[in-house]
């Protein structure tokens, strides 16, 4: 059996690492933000070449408080990929503003910055790329219509971490930079986990505000916030985690080098990566007209796929109201019906690799 994702490998490679810094908070009697925390937080600004970074429970609300530290809420329209987790929409239909779905490059399912600026209205106030699949969107031209637009540009980099653009680590490219430490993110907690990057200081503290109850000074509130506080306990394993990072990315590399390799001739449509990305293969995305047979016939060879999404956001139950057709963003649509993950991580072996590779030469029944 070959497992799209094995988190308990992850662990157990650094057991006693981790083990040793849980104890440490346990024993530090400080439970609630505090110097882990805090240490986290430079750490992960440093790594991200940012001046500030901020950690929240999660992902989803990195990117609420982000939008709300804009003061982007009812009247206002964001634009965001057509083709995306759906957190990218939640997050700007939470605070009231309307998402404007604009559809994917299809080389690099990350939005087509050719087709921004018709989407652009009198109410548009923000751009939210995503850095899908751990790949960089184009964000020289984003950066650029949002200058000539007066937008601020909010990233989605939930599956990013540690990923270039024109050589720049992903980070503080737009104006505020959104991160989830999910456990099968690239950079993973042991739980939920989030965190914000920016250049700028004065929304790094409005999200530090925000996501205290709007306190700075406790019993002291200037604005109705929330509690989403990282917890010092993931902060400690995200120090541990972020030690092993870059080496843990350069094993997906390898995996994805050698499916790049092995998959040439297969038949199928493999992933494309410009010349001025550094990818991080979060995950590895292939496409085909096949895919439902294929991932049949891997599940039967015992092989897991998963597929990121079958579903884009605005075929969702959850966004019916918006009332858009299925065919009104066929990309998405067609992208969605032939996208397949293969297993890829830092714990995938060589042999294992090699296996999900022959998989689609021949009947992969164990002979
Ligand atoms: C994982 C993910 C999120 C949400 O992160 P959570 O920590 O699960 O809230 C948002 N956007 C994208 C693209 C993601 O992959």
């Amino acid at each position: 059996m070959i497992p799209f994702l094995d988190l308990r490998a992850a662990y157990l490679e650094l057991k006693p690492r981790i083990d040793a810094a849980v104890a440490r908070v346990l024993d530090s009697g400080w439970y609630i933000l505090g110097p882990e925390v805090e240490a986290f937080e430079a750490e992960w600004a440093a790594y991200c070449e940012a001046a500030h970074a901020v950690g929240v429970a999660n992902g989803l609300d990195a990117l609420t408080l982000a939008l709300r530290a804009l003061d982007i809420g009812p009247g206002d329209e964001v634009i965001v990929p057509s083709n995306t987790y759906i957190a990218t929409w939640l997050a700007v239909s939470g605070v009231g503003a309307t998402p404007v779905p604009v559809e994917p490059d299809p080389a690099t399912h990350n939005i087509d910055p050719t087709r921004i600026e018709a989407a652009v209205t009198s109410r548009t106030r923000a751009l939210l790329p995503v850095h899908l699949y751990g790949q960089p969107a184009d964000l020289d031209p984003i950066l650029d219509i949002a200058r000539r637009h007066n937008l601020r540009v909010v990233e989605d980099a939930a599956q990013a971490h540690g990923a270039r653009y024109k050589g720049k680590r992903i980070g503080a490219h737009g104006d505020i930079v959104c991160w989830s430490f999910y456990p099968g993110k690239n950079l993973g907690a042991l739980g939920d986990a989030g965190a914000i990057t920016t250049n700028d200081a004065a929304l790094a503290e409005r999200v530090a505000l925000l996501r205290n109850y709007g306190s700075r000074q406790k019993y002291v509130n200037e604005e109705p916030g929330v509690n989403s506080r990282l917890d010092p306990l993931q902060a400690a394993v995200l120090r541990v985690k972020l030690d092993v990072l870059d080496a843990w990315t350069g094993r997906r590399r390898a995996v994805a080098a050698a499916y790049a390799g092995g998959l040439a001739d297969a038949g199928l449509i493999l992933p494309h990566v410009p010349d001025w990305a550094e990818p991080v293969w979060h995950l590895y995305v292939v496409r085909s007209p096949a895919r439902d047979a294929l991932q049949a016939r891997l599940s039967e060879a015992g092989v897991g796929t998963l597929i990121h999404y079958p579903i884009p956001p605005h075929c969702q139950a959850a966004y019916a109201e918006m009332g858009l057709a299925p065919e009104a963003l066929p990309l998405a649509r067609r992208l969605a019906g032939e996208v397949l993950s293969l297993p890829i991580g830092p714990h995938l072996e060589k042999r294992a690799t090699d296996m999900v590779i022959q998989c689609f030469y021949k009947d992969c029944d164990g002979e």
